[in-house]
């Protein structure tokens, strides 16, 4: 028989080593009872697709081994084949599973997608062979992320979001390029953390400061509007409160995100909602909360409202949104610090 190989990169990051006391107890099993389990090899390949512990052992101690080999087109269907057969082993953690689904998912679209028929000619169907695509993409990648769940029994969500992670931790490769081995190895940060660095991917040494967990800078404790005026008594409240309208922004690109991602997969549910129309209207109300979300003390009044609360500006209120403070006049954009 060839001798057999262990091809490192298939058994990639997240699948991990075993700890050292596992590896020990495995060892110490095979030498008393023989290698029970066989080998399971890539088929003219001689690469091992499951066993790679087993094998070392055996080889080492010069116990004998059965094989099984399978049948795979190409390197991409091994490592699926290895992380389906990895997934989920006792000693994984959340993130690590995670990032196996996410990696699935993107396999079987990749594989998938390859199948696809050429996009029709875009001038006879009006629509734009990268559009056609895309949608396609979308409608496979739902279907793909459910068949996956339910071969792995999670939420079709939680695949999704492993694919998410994914790509984080992909965004991140020039910042943080050991982050799939440390997770691997139990040793990176948490999801929240790696989705949070990911946003500043083009900005690496932020990225790194995020994932190592620096805290940021001490903000002051008392209350300030954007600009870092503080605010005066009568606005504390007011300003305090523009998370109510921040968490209505946030529902709002949900909605956004799940119509779009309805009618892109032509979800029957979605039949007579005109994408663009809601897209649109939804991104205007977004703006408009935006806008209207408390911003700047009053530059004009310091906050006041002015005497008699007669201020022009604010109204007498003491604070403006940003679409107002935009048609101030430069010269008055400045409060003085305290
Ligand atoms: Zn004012």
């Amino acid at each position: 028989m060839p001798k057999l190989r262990i091809d490192a990169d298939l058994h990639r990051a997240p699948i991990s080593d075993l700890p050292a006391e596992t590896l020990a107890e495995l060892a110490r099993s095979i030498k008393r009872e023989g290698c029970r389990d066989p080998i399971v090899v890539w088929k003219n390949h001689d690469i091992i697709l499951d066993g790679c512990n087993r094998y070392a052992i055996c080889e080492k101690a010069g116990i004998g081994y059965r094989t099984v080999s399978i049948d795979l087109p190409d390197r991409d269907a091994a490592r699926g084949w290895i992380l389906a057969a990895q997934y989920g082993r006792r000693n994984w953690n959340a993130e690590q599973r995670g990032i196996a689904l996410g990696e699935l998912l993107m396999l079987r679209k990749k594989a998938a997608g390859a199948n696809l028929p050429k996009p029709p000619d875009g001038e006879k169907t009006g629509e734009k062979p990268n559009d056609l695509l895309k949608r396609k993409n979308c409608a496979l990648g739902g279907k793909t992320a459910a068949a996956i769940a339910q071969e792995h029994g999670v939420a079709t969500r939680t695949v999704e979001l492993g694919e998410e992670l994914l790509l984080a931790v992909n965004a991140l490769a020039e910042a943080a390029p050991d982050l799939p081995a440390q997770l691997a190895a139990h040793k990176g940060p948490k999801r929240k953390t790696i989705i949070e660095a990911a946003k500043h991917a083009d900005d690496p040494e932020k990225a790194k400061a995020i994932l190592a967990g620096t805290p940021e800078p001490e903000k002051s404790t008392s209350p300030t509007d954007h600009f870092g005026n503080p605010l005066p008594k009568n606005l504390i409240e007011v300003f305090s409160r523009r998370n109510e309208l921040a968490k209505m922004m946030t529902t709002l690109s949900l909605i956004k995100t799940t119509i779009t991602r309805g009618c892109e997969s032509h979800d029957p549910l979605y039949l007579h909602v005109t994408k663009t129309q809601m897209e649109g209207s939804l991104g205007q109300a977004r703006s408009h909360l935006r806008f209207a979300s408390p911003y700047a003390v009053c530059p004009y009044c310091r906050g006041s409202g002015g005497i008699g609360k007669n201020c022009k500006l604010c109204k007498g209120n003491g604070w403006l949104g940003v679409y107002a403070y935009g048609l101030v006049a430069t010269e008055l954009k400045y409060v003085e610090p305290k």
